[in-house]
């Protein structure tokens, strides 16, 4: 025993996690394409909620979050009793982490996963499992070879960050009746609006007692900075979760403004629309400047390039006009650059951009 203070086992392993970059020297108005936020902002409705609790912040807020979770009930036709809401879907993956791993465990997540799954499952004093996956896609036989008697979860993004590929519903049911019962399976659905006839997992947990599904408002709604996440399961994991939970974890201003916005149905909807067309133009468009990306099933593109050294001259070039994407040397993509389907005008900017610098290179 030394004489300072000594945290848990596991919590000096974690590496702090790394934000998209948000500003550029030198430059005043840059355009943001590092974090996957929505390019048309918030929906007014929800903005109009949030400035309408301003008469009700003397007041505790709900403890028990009834009204979002109804709202969320009525709009994916879930059970509201199968429902809980986080401070981000972050605070729902940490709440599995934190009730279901500890010293001795192992908690499975893929080659290129959400770097939060390492972070939670260390936090938790569990051991991380990092499974390969294959050329950029989630390799179930891989996760399934992983499994052991000490495996407590399996993460997966399903569309994934940052490859943006997903698996589709014959993978998963096959990864759901593989895993044994002791084993849940959190289908994380950051991304689960962006692609068309997908349930995020929501049919796989009609009939499991072992697989949970994450959402958020981060993305589609646009409300990365409000901090609201939602999960869905079995009765029983939720009710493990809700123990967790602080009974004041949403104020009222998060539940108001992500109630107002997931009933805002046509914003969403607009937002998606413009999402799959400019996303199918910013693929194509790279490709014909010689970068080649996955098809992407979220609401940005993995950039392909042909080393690490002209992924990070690609990187510097963009951010000296302003234009931020994501390096994901971390993810192990050092060749790779992720960038968030902007507006119109920012997908034809980067493109040209990157264009004209690969030709002056050539
Ligand atoms: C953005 C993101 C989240 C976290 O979202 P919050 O709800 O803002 O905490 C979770 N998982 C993945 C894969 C993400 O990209």
């Amino acid at each position: 025993m030394t004489d300072t203070p000594q945290p848990q086992p596991g919590i000096l392993d974690i590496a702090l996690y790394q934000g998209g970059a948000s500003h550029a020297d030198g430059v005043e108005r840059v355009i943001k394409l590092s974090s996957n936020e929505n390019p048309f902002g918030t929906s007014d409705a929800a903005k109009a909620a949030l400035i309408a609790t301003a008469s009700t912040l003397h007041r505790y807020p709900s403890t028990d979050h009834a009204g979002l979770r109804n709202a969320i009930g009525e709009v994916h036709g879930l059970d509201p009793e199968t429902i809980i809401c986080g401070v981000g879907s972050d605070e729902i993956l940490c709440f599995l982490c934190q009730a279901y791993a500890g010293v001795g465990d192992e908690v499975i997540y893929t080659e290129h996963g959400f770097s939060m799954y390492r972070i939670y499952a260390l936090g938790a004093g569990a051991t991380p499992v990092q499974v390969p996956e294959a050329e950029r896609v989630v390799d179930v036989a891989a996760i399934l070879t992983a499994v052991t008697p000490k495996t407590r979860l399996v993460f997966l993004a399903n569309p994934a960050n940052p490859t943006g590929t997903m698996i589709g519903q014959e993978a998963l049911v096959r990864l759901a009746d593989g895993l044994p019962g002791h084993v849940i399976l959190v289908l994380d659905g950051a991304y689960a609006e962006f692609p068309e006839n997908y349930d995020g997992g929501a049919s796989l947990i009609a009939t499991r007692g072992n697989v949970v599904m994450t959402r958020t408002f981060s993305k589609l709604y646009g409300l990365g900075g409000l901090r609201v996440g939602w999960g869905h399961g079995p009765k029983a994991i939720i009710d493990v979760l809700n123990r967790m939970r602080g009974p004041f974890n949403l104020s009222s201003v998060q539940l108001a403004t992500a109630e107002a916005a997931l009933r805002d149905r046509a914003f969403a909807e607009r937002c998606l629309a413009e999402n799959t067309r400019l996303r199918r133009w910013l693929i194509d468009a790279l490709g014909r400047v010689g970068v080649p990306c996955d098809e992407s099933h979220a609401n940005f593109v993995l950039a392909r390039f042909a080393s690490p050294d002209e992924a990070d001259a690609t990187e510097a070039r963009l951010r000296a006009d302003g234009i931020l994407v994501r390096k994901v040397a971390g993810y192990n993509l050092p060749q790779c650059l992720r960038i968030t389907v902007g507006d119109e005008a920012s997908c034809r900017r980067v493109v040209s951009l990157i264009g004209a610098f690969r030709e002056a290179a050539a």
